[in-house]
Formats: C-alpha cells, structure tokens, sequence
C-alpha cells in the first residue's frame, strides 16, 4: 500500500498534475487540484489516499511546480 499525500491549500492551480494523472487528479474549478476519492485530514486539510499501485500519481508528483504532492510506501 502506498499513501498520497496532497498539501491543498499551497495548491497553485497550474493544472500539471490533472494533465499528467487524470485518472486520480482532477480541477474542480475552484483554483485548486483535486485528488479524486481523498479524505480531508482534519488536523493538516491535506487531502489523502491509500492506493494499492501509485500508477500516474509519481509523475503527477514529479511535475508539480510547487512539490506538494507527496507519495509514502
Ligand atoms: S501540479 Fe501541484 S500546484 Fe499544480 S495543480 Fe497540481 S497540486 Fe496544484
């Protein structure tokens, strides 16, 4: 099992990771990313997943300008 690990609120907006991961991130409209299916954690706001393959969220991870995409295994 991996963990996902999105700082939403540093979020810029620029869209990179819904372009290279859409199948886990997408852009609600609202400025910032969206990992799809998260959970908020109430004491951070970060948005997380438990996935079993990391799949596309590496490269989302990758190319994020800004580094808040973090993936723990
Ligand atoms: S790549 Fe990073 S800064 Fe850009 S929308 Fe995604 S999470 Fe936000």
């Amino acid at each position: 099992m991996a963990k996902i690990i999105f700082e939403k609120e540093k979020c810029i907006g620029c869209g990179t990771c819904s372009v290279l991961c859409p199948k886990f991130w997408e852009m609600p409209g609202d400025g910032k990313s969206h990992l799809k299916d998260s959970i908020i954690n109430p004491k951070t706001k970060n948005e997380e997943l438990e996935i079993k393959r990391i799949e596309c969220n590496q490269d989302a991870a990758d190319g994020c300008p800004v580094q808040i995409i973090h993936i723990t295994k």
